[in-house]
Protein backbone atom coordinates (compact mmCIF):
# COMPACT_ATOMS: atom_id res chain seq x y z
CA UNK A 1 0.00 0.00 0.00
CA UNK A 2 1.07 3.50 -0.57
CA UNK A 3 0.11 6.12 1.68
CA UNK A 4 0.07 10.10 0.67
CA UNK A 5 1.38 12.40 3.58
CA UNK A 6 -0.22 15.58 3.09
CA UNK A 7 0.51 18.91 5.48
CA UNK A 8 -1.19 22.05 4.13
CA UNK A 9 -0.09 25.04 4.93
CA UNK A 10 -2.31 28.34 4.74
CA UNK A 11 -0.28 29.11 0.94
CA UNK A 12 1.71 25.84 0.57
CA UNK A 13 1.67 22.45 0.76
CA UNK A 14 3.99 19.76 1.20
CA UNK A 15 3.27 16.00 0.34
CA UNK A 16 5.13 12.85 0.47
CA UNK A 17 4.02 9.12 -1.21
CA UNK A 18 4.94 6.36 1.03
CA UNK A 19 5.01 2.76 0.24
CA UNK A 20 4.16 1.06 3.21
CA UNK A 21 6.20 -1.93 2.22
CA UNK A 22 9.43 -0.36 2.46
CA UNK A 23 8.45 2.54 4.09
CA UNK A 24 10.63 4.42 1.35
CA UNK A 25 9.47 8.04 -0.13
CA UNK A 26 8.18 7.10 -3.90
CA UNK A 27 7.80 10.94 -4.48
CA UNK A 28 7.18 14.05 -2.68
CA UNK A 29 7.18 18.03 -3.32
CA UNK A 30 6.00 21.32 -2.41
CA UNK A 31 3.20 23.99 -3.93
CA UNK A 32 4.14 27.35 -2.93
CA UNK A 33 1.84 30.42 -3.73
CA UNK A 34 -1.40 29.04 -3.20
CA UNK A 35 -3.67 31.68 -3.83
CA UNK A 36 -1.18 33.95 -4.68
CA UNK A 37 0.30 35.02 -8.14
CA UNK A 38 3.43 32.56 -9.37
CA UNK A 39 2.13 30.06 -7.89
CA UNK A 40 4.46 26.46 -9.13
CA UNK A 41 4.55 23.00 -7.40
CA UNK A 42 7.66 21.16 -7.68
CA UNK A 43 7.39 17.15 -7.99
CA UNK A 44 10.47 14.92 -7.14
CA UNK A 45 10.34 11.65 -8.61
CA UNK A 46 12.55 9.21 -6.61
CA UNK A 47 13.18 6.73 -8.74
CA UNK A 48 14.27 8.91 -11.52
CA UNK A 49 16.04 11.22 -9.49
CA UNK A 50 14.25 13.89 -11.39
CA UNK A 51 13.10 16.94 -9.98
CA UNK A 52 10.04 18.78 -12.34
CA UNK A 53 8.48 22.07 -11.91
CA UNK A 54 4.77 22.94 -12.83
CA UNK A 55 3.79 26.55 -12.88
CA UNK A 56 0.68 27.05 -12.73
CA UNK A 57 -2.04 29.39 -11.23
CA UNK A 58 -3.81 27.74 -7.55
CA UNK A 59 -6.85 29.10 -6.99
CA UNK A 60 -6.94 27.26 -3.90
CA UNK A 61 -6.20 24.36 -2.15
CA UNK A 62 -8.37 22.17 -4.40
CA UNK A 63 -6.11 22.90 -7.06
CA UNK A 64 -2.74 22.12 -5.57
CA UNK A 65 -4.33 18.80 -4.72
CA UNK A 66 -5.63 18.35 -8.23
CA UNK A 67 -2.00 19.64 -9.23
CA UNK A 68 0.09 16.89 -6.93
CA UNK A 69 -2.52 14.09 -8.53
CA UNK A 70 -1.65 15.02 -11.58
CA UNK A 71 2.09 15.01 -10.82
CA UNK A 72 2.12 11.49 -9.64
CA UNK A 73 -0.11 9.46 -12.29
CA UNK A 74 2.08 11.93 -15.21
CA UNK A 75 3.59 9.28 -17.57
CA UNK A 76 6.61 11.63 -17.89
CA UNK A 77 7.31 12.26 -14.12
CA UNK A 78 4.85 10.15 -11.83
CA UNK A 79 5.58 7.55 -9.64
CA UNK A 80 1.60 5.75 -9.97
CA UNK A 81 -0.56 4.61 -12.90
CA UNK A 82 -3.80 5.63 -11.24
CA UNK A 83 -4.73 7.54 -8.02
CA UNK A 84 -6.58 3.88 -6.87
CA UNK A 85 -2.85 3.00 -6.04
CA UNK A 86 -3.34 5.53 -3.39
CA UNK A 87 -4.54 3.65 -0.36
CA UNK A 88 -5.08 6.50 2.05
CA UNK A 89 -4.43 10.12 2.68
CA UNK A 90 -2.82 11.25 5.71
CA UNK A 91 -2.91 14.94 7.02
CA UNK A 92 -0.90 16.47 9.61
CA UNK A 93 -3.19 18.60 11.97
CA UNK A 94 -1.77 21.00 14.11
CA UNK A 95 -3.97 21.33 17.16
CA UNK A 96 -6.04 18.44 17.86
CA UNK A 97 -7.00 19.93 21.51
CA UNK A 98 -8.43 17.39 24.15
CA UNK A 99 -10.36 15.60 21.94
CA UNK A 100 -7.78 13.73 20.23
CA UNK A 101 -5.51 11.72 21.90
CA UNK A 102 -4.77 9.58 19.19
CA UNK A 103 -4.68 10.03 15.15
CA UNK A 104 -8.08 9.28 13.83
CA UNK A 105 -9.59 8.46 10.57
CA UNK A 106 -11.48 11.61 9.24
CA UNK A 107 -15.66 11.62 9.36
CA UNK A 108 -18.08 14.60 9.27
CA UNK A 109 -17.80 14.40 13.15
CA UNK A 110 -14.34 14.42 12.87
CA UNK A 111 -14.20 17.91 10.61
CA UNK A 112 -17.22 19.00 13.36
CA UNK A 113 -14.25 18.52 16.46
CA UNK A 114 -11.96 20.37 13.94
CA UNK A 115 -13.39 23.11 13.44
CA UNK A 116 -13.96 23.30 17.17
CA UNK A 117 -10.27 23.38 17.46
CA UNK A 118 -9.55 26.29 14.90
CA UNK A 119 -9.45 29.23 17.88
CA UNK A 120 -7.04 27.15 19.43
CA UNK A 121 -4.87 27.41 16.64
CA UNK A 122 -6.18 29.74 14.27
CA UNK A 123 -3.05 30.70 11.85
CA UNK A 124 -2.69 26.41 11.50
CA UNK A 125 -5.90 24.60 11.77
CA UNK A 126 -7.76 26.54 8.77
CA UNK A 127 -5.38 25.25 6.77
CA UNK A 128 -5.21 21.74 7.37
CA UNK A 129 -8.99 21.48 7.41
CA UNK A 130 -8.43 22.82 3.65
CA UNK A 131 -6.18 20.46 3.03
CA UNK A 132 -8.55 17.34 4.07
CA UNK A 133 -11.90 19.14 2.01
CA UNK A 134 -10.00 19.07 -1.41
CA UNK A 135 -8.83 15.57 -1.11
CA UNK A 136 -12.17 14.96 0.16
CA UNK A 137 -13.48 16.48 -2.55
CA UNK A 138 -11.16 14.96 -5.07
CA UNK A 139 -10.53 11.34 -3.57
CA UNK A 140 -13.99 10.90 -2.25
CA UNK A 141 -12.84 6.92 -2.20
CA UNK A 142 -9.96 7.36 -0.13
CA UNK A 143 -10.04 7.13 3.69
CA UNK A 144 -8.34 10.56 5.06
CA UNK A 145 -6.68 10.27 8.73
CA UNK A 146 -6.18 13.19 10.62
CA UNK A 147 -2.30 13.07 12.75
CA UNK A 148 -1.99 15.63 15.62
CA UNK A 149 0.77 17.31 16.76
CA UNK A 150 -0.56 17.54 19.93
CA UNK A 151 -2.35 14.01 20.59
CA UNK A 152 1.26 12.20 21.87
CA UNK A 153 0.86 14.73 24.52
CA UNK A 154 -2.39 14.20 25.99
CA UNK A 155 -0.87 11.12 28.22
CA UNK A 156 0.41 14.28 30.39
CA UNK A 157 -1.09 14.34 34.22
CA UNK A 158 -2.87 16.80 34.92
CA UNK A 159 0.03 18.76 37.50
CA UNK A 160 2.12 18.81 34.43
CA UNK A 161 -0.33 20.40 31.78
CA UNK A 162 -2.38 22.60 34.22
CA UNK A 163 -1.09 26.02 34.33
CA UNK A 164 -1.84 27.91 38.34
CA UNK A 165 -4.67 30.90 36.96
CA UNK A 166 -8.16 30.29 37.70
CA UNK A 167 -9.43 27.06 37.52
CA UNK A 168 -12.21 28.46 35.00
CA UNK A 169 -9.72 29.63 32.49
CA UNK A 170 -9.01 25.85 32.18
CA UNK A 171 -12.71 25.09 32.07
CA UNK A 172 -14.06 27.94 29.80
CA UNK A 173 -11.41 28.71 27.68
CA UNK A 174 -9.60 25.55 27.50
CA UNK A 175 -6.27 27.26 28.39
CA UNK A 176 -3.74 24.36 29.40
CA UNK A 177 -0.32 23.10 28.43
CA UNK A 178 -0.63 20.73 25.21
CA UNK A 179 2.28 20.66 23.48
CA UNK A 180 3.48 20.49 19.87
CA UNK A 181 6.14 18.48 17.76
CA UNK A 182 4.17 15.28 19.22
CA UNK A 183 4.70 13.53 15.71
CA UNK A 184 8.05 13.98 15.89
CA UNK A 185 8.64 13.12 19.82
CA UNK A 186 6.58 10.15 19.38
CA UNK A 187 8.80 8.91 16.30
CA UNK A 188 12.45 9.33 17.70
CA UNK A 189 11.18 8.04 21.11
CA UNK A 190 9.73 4.66 19.46
CA UNK A 191 13.15 4.92 17.17
CA UNK A 192 15.43 4.96 20.26
CA UNK A 193 13.44 2.40 21.83
CA UNK A 194 13.77 -0.29 19.24
CA UNK A 195 17.60 0.95 19.02
CA UNK A 196 18.60 0.23 22.56
CA UNK A 197 16.57 -3.41 22.17
CA UNK A 198 13.86 -2.82 24.47
CA UNK A 199 10.33 -2.07 25.05
CA UNK A 200 9.19 1.26 25.19
CA UNK A 201 7.12 0.44 28.03
CA UNK A 202 10.52 0.14 30.00
CA UNK A 203 12.42 3.08 29.24
CA UNK A 204 12.59 7.08 30.02
CA UNK A 205 13.84 9.00 27.57
CA UNK A 206 14.29 12.52 27.19
CA UNK A 207 13.55 13.87 23.07
CA UNK A 208 15.23 16.72 22.60
CA UNK A 209 13.18 18.28 18.90
CA UNK A 210 15.39 21.05 18.49
CA UNK A 211 14.73 22.63 15.12
CA UNK A 212 13.77 26.09 14.00
CA UNK A 213 10.88 25.99 16.45
CA UNK A 214 12.16 23.23 19.49
CA UNK A 215 10.16 21.44 22.36
CA UNK A 216 12.09 18.97 24.98
CA UNK A 217 9.59 16.22 26.26
CA UNK A 218 9.98 13.45 29.04
CA UNK A 219 8.22 9.69 27.69
CA UNK A 220 8.19 7.22 30.65
CA UNK A 221 6.85 3.81 29.62
CA UNK A 222 6.47 4.97 25.88
CA UNK A 223 3.79 7.84 27.14
CA UNK A 224 4.78 11.61 27.39
CA UNK A 225 4.62 13.00 30.84
CA UNK A 226 5.60 16.33 30.19
CA UNK A 227 6.77 18.82 27.03
CA UNK A 228 8.20 21.95 26.73
CA UNK A 229 5.78 24.13 24.71
CA UNK A 230 2.34 25.04 26.51
CA UNK A 231 -0.57 26.46 25.09
CA UNK A 232 1.13 27.53 22.28
CA UNK A 233 4.64 26.31 20.74
CA UNK A 234 5.80 29.79 22.16
CA UNK A 235 6.54 28.16 25.00
CA UNK A 236 9.84 26.32 26.60
CA UNK A 237 13.42 26.48 25.11
CA UNK A 238 14.76 29.59 23.59
CA UNK A 239 14.09 29.17 19.71
CA UNK A 240 15.08 30.62 16.42
CA UNK A 241 12.90 34.43 16.53
CA UNK A 242 10.67 32.72 19.84
CA UNK A 243 11.39 33.67 23.17
CA UNK A 244 10.69 30.35 24.88
CA UNK A 245 9.66 30.76 28.76
CA UNK A 246 9.72 33.86 29.99
CA UNK A 247 8.06 35.99 32.68
CA UNK A 248 4.61 36.41 31.27
CA UNK A 249 4.81 39.90 33.38
CA UNK A 250 6.82 41.13 30.53
CA UNK A 251 3.48 40.85 28.67
CA UNK A 252 2.03 43.20 30.55
CA UNK A 253 4.92 45.52 30.86
CA UNK A 254 5.29 45.96 27.28
CA UNK A 255 1.64 46.90 26.62
CA UNK A 256 1.53 49.31 29.73
CA UNK A 257 4.50 51.09 29.67
CA UNK A 258 6.62 50.40 26.12
CA UNK A 259 3.45 51.69 23.87
CA UNK A 260 3.11 48.72 22.38
CA UNK A 261 -0.19 46.55 21.19
CA UNK A 262 -0.93 42.69 22.43
CA UNK A 263 -0.44 42.09 18.75
CA UNK A 264 3.17 43.54 18.30
CA UNK A 265 3.83 42.02 21.50
CA UNK A 266 3.00 39.14 19.74
CA UNK A 267 4.99 39.13 17.17
CA UNK A 268 7.80 40.90 18.82
CA UNK A 269 7.65 37.01 20.96
CA UNK A 270 7.33 34.56 18.20
CA UNK A 271 9.04 36.59 14.88
CA UNK A 272 11.81 38.87 16.77
CA UNK A 273 13.15 37.18 19.95
CA UNK A 274 14.92 33.78 20.56
CA UNK A 275 18.80 33.40 19.05
CA UNK A 276 17.74 35.97 16.58
CA UNK A 277 16.71 38.84 19.25
CA UNK A 278 19.52 38.24 21.06
CA UNK A 279 22.02 37.87 18.75
CA UNK A 280 20.64 40.41 15.82
CA UNK A 281 22.42 38.11 13.37
CA UNK A 282 20.62 35.57 12.55
CA UNK A 283 17.95 32.56 13.43
CA UNK A 284 20.19 30.00 11.42
CA UNK A 285 22.40 27.93 14.15
CA UNK A 286 25.12 28.07 11.49
CA UNK A 287 24.94 31.61 10.56
CA UNK A 288 25.15 31.91 14.65
CA UNK A 289 28.16 29.44 14.88
CA UNK A 290 30.20 31.69 12.10
CA UNK A 291 29.23 34.69 14.02
CA UNK A 292 30.07 33.29 17.16
CA UNK A 293 33.63 32.01 15.74
CA UNK A 294 34.71 35.36 14.57
CA UNK A 295 34.29 36.68 17.77
CA UNK A 296 30.60 38.04 17.73
CA UNK A 297 29.73 38.10 21.82
CA UNK A 298 25.95 38.24 21.23
CA UNK A 299 25.60 35.52 18.93
CA UNK A 300 27.98 33.51 21.38
CA UNK A 301 25.33 34.43 24.08
CA UNK A 302 22.06 33.56 22.06
CA UNK A 303 23.91 29.86 21.86
CA UNK A 304 24.59 29.90 25.37
CA UNK A 305 21.03 30.67 26.03
CA UNK A 306 19.78 28.44 23.83
CA UNK A 307 21.99 25.11 25.38
CA UNK A 308 21.28 26.73 29.01
CA UNK A 309 17.79 26.20 28.25
CA UNK A 310 17.53 22.85 26.63
CA UNK A 311 20.15 21.16 29.44
CA UNK A 312 17.57 22.77 32.60
CA UNK A 313 14.81 20.95 30.97
CA UNK A 314 16.79 17.60 30.86
CA UNK A 315 17.39 18.12 34.54
CA UNK A 316 13.52 18.90 35.19
CA UNK A 317 12.65 15.61 33.28
CA UNK A 318 14.92 13.58 34.66
CA UNK A 319 13.55 14.74 37.87
CA UNK A 320 10.00 14.17 36.66
CA UNK A 321 10.66 10.72 35.61
CA UNK A 322 12.77 9.48 38.34
CA UNK A 323 15.46 9.17 36.10
CA UNK A 324 16.69 8.80 32.64
CA UNK A 325 17.53 6.10 30.60
CA UNK A 326 18.60 8.12 26.96
CA UNK A 327 18.42 11.30 25.88
CA UNK A 328 17.50 11.71 21.90
CA UNK A 329 18.85 14.80 19.52
CA UNK A 330 16.38 15.41 16.54
CA UNK A 331 15.50 18.54 14.22
CA UNK A 332 17.70 19.72 11.96
CA UNK A 333 20.57 21.30 15.03
CA UNK A 334 19.72 18.18 17.45
CA UNK A 335 20.63 15.85 13.34
CA UNK A 336 23.88 18.05 12.65
CA UNK A 337 24.82 20.68 15.70
CA UNK A 338 27.37 18.69 17.50
CA UNK A 339 28.53 21.63 19.23
CA UNK A 340 25.33 22.14 20.40
CA UNK A 341 25.15 18.44 21.76
CA UNK A 342 28.02 18.99 23.63
CA UNK A 343 27.29 22.36 24.70
CA UNK A 344 23.75 21.08 26.17
CA UNK A 345 24.90 17.55 27.35
CA UNK A 346 28.01 19.08 29.41
CA UNK A 347 27.51 19.27 32.88
CA UNK A 348 25.29 16.61 32.80
CA UNK A 349 27.83 13.73 33.73
CA UNK A 350 26.10 13.49 37.55
CA UNK A 351 23.34 12.45 35.63
CA UNK A 352 25.43 9.69 33.71
CA UNK A 353 25.15 11.59 30.57
CA UNK A 354 28.52 12.04 28.83
CA UNK A 355 28.77 12.67 25.11
CA UNK A 356 32.14 11.10 23.38
CA UNK A 357 33.42 13.91 21.09
CA UNK A 358 34.80 11.37 18.25
CA UNK A 359 31.18 9.91 17.76
CA UNK A 360 29.58 13.63 18.70
CA UNK A 361 30.53 13.98 14.75
CA UNK A 362 28.36 12.11 13.54
CA UNK A 363 25.39 14.12 11.20
CA UNK A 364 22.17 13.04 10.13
CA UNK A 365 22.24 9.20 11.17
CA UNK A 366 21.20 6.98 13.86
CA UNK A 367 24.06 6.85 16.58
CA UNK A 368 24.75 6.62 20.23
CA UNK A 369 27.54 9.48 21.01
CA UNK A 370 27.51 8.34 24.45
CA UNK A 371 30.95 8.00 26.29
CA UNK A 372 31.68 4.14 26.54
CA UNK A 373 30.37 3.40 30.44
CA UNK A 374 27.43 6.09 30.70
CA UNK A 375 24.90 4.87 32.30
CA UNK A 376 22.34 7.21 30.05
CA UNK A 377 22.23 6.70 26.51
CA UNK A 378 23.14 9.77 24.25
CA UNK A 379 21.03 8.99 21.07
CA UNK A 380 21.42 11.00 17.54
CA UNK A 381 17.74 9.99 16.02
CA UNK A 382 16.62 12.48 12.68
CA UNK A 383 13.19 12.38 12.84
CA UNK A 384 10.63 11.56 10.01
CA UNK A 385 7.23 12.88 10.56
CA UNK A 386 6.08 12.05 7.73
CA UNK A 387 6.69 8.35 7.92
CA UNK A 388 5.01 8.37 11.33
CA UNK A 389 1.70 10.09 9.74
CA UNK A 390 2.20 7.19 7.08
CA UNK A 391 2.36 5.04 9.95
CA UNK A 392 -0.69 5.87 11.90
CA UNK A 393 -2.43 6.05 9.06
CA UNK A 394 -1.92 2.33 7.78
CA UNK A 395 -2.57 1.61 11.33
CA UNK A 396 -5.88 2.94 11.09
CA UNK A 397 -6.49 1.21 8.08
CA UNK A 398 -6.54 -1.96 9.99
P1 LIG B 1 12.10 23.37 11.26
O1 LIG B 1 11.72 23.61 12.69
O2 LIG B 1 11.81 24.52 10.37
O3 LIG B 1 11.66 22.02 10.71
P2 LIG B 1 14.74 22.22 11.08
O4 LIG B 1 14.48 21.04 11.94
O5 LIG B 1 14.97 22.00 9.63
O6 LIG B 1 13.67 23.35 11.32
O7 LIG B 1 16.04 22.94 11.70
C1 LIG B 1 16.52 24.14 11.20
C2 LIG B 1 17.73 24.56 12.04
O8 LIG B 1 18.70 23.51 11.95
C3 LIG B 1 18.40 25.83 11.56
O9 LIG B 1 18.65 26.69 12.64
C4 LIG B 1 19.70 25.33 10.98
O10 LIG B 1 20.72 26.26 11.20
C5 LIG B 1 19.97 24.10 11.80
N1 LIG B 1 20.90 23.25 11.06
C6 LIG B 1 20.67 22.55 9.94
N2 LIG B 1 21.82 21.94 9.53
C7 LIG B 1 22.79 22.29 10.42
C8 LIG B 1 24.17 22.01 10.57
N3 LIG B 1 24.81 21.23 9.69
N4 LIG B 1 24.82 22.55 11.62
C9 LIG B 1 24.18 23.33 12.49
N5 LIG B 1 22.87 23.64 12.43
C10 LIG B 1 22.18 23.12 11.40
Amino acid sequence: MKVLVINAGSSSLKYQLIDMDTHGVVAKGLCERIGIDGSKLTHKNTAQKSETVFEKPMKDHSDAIAMVIDALVSPECGVIKSMDEIGAVGHRVVHGAETFADSCVIDDKVMDALRACVPLAPLHNPANIIGIEACAKLMPNTKQVGVFDTAFHQTMPEEAYMYALPYEMYKEHRIRKYGFHGTSHKFVSQEAAKFLGKPAEELKIITCHLGNGSSVSAVKNGKCVDTSMGFTPLDGVVMGTRCGSIDPAVVTYLVNNCDMTAAEVDSLMNKKSGVFGVSGVSSDFRDLSAAADEGNKRAELALKMFAYSVKKLIGAYAAAMGGVDAVVFTGGIGENDGANRKAITEGLEFMGISIDDAKNKIRGEVADISKDGATAKVLVIPTNEELMIALDTERLLK
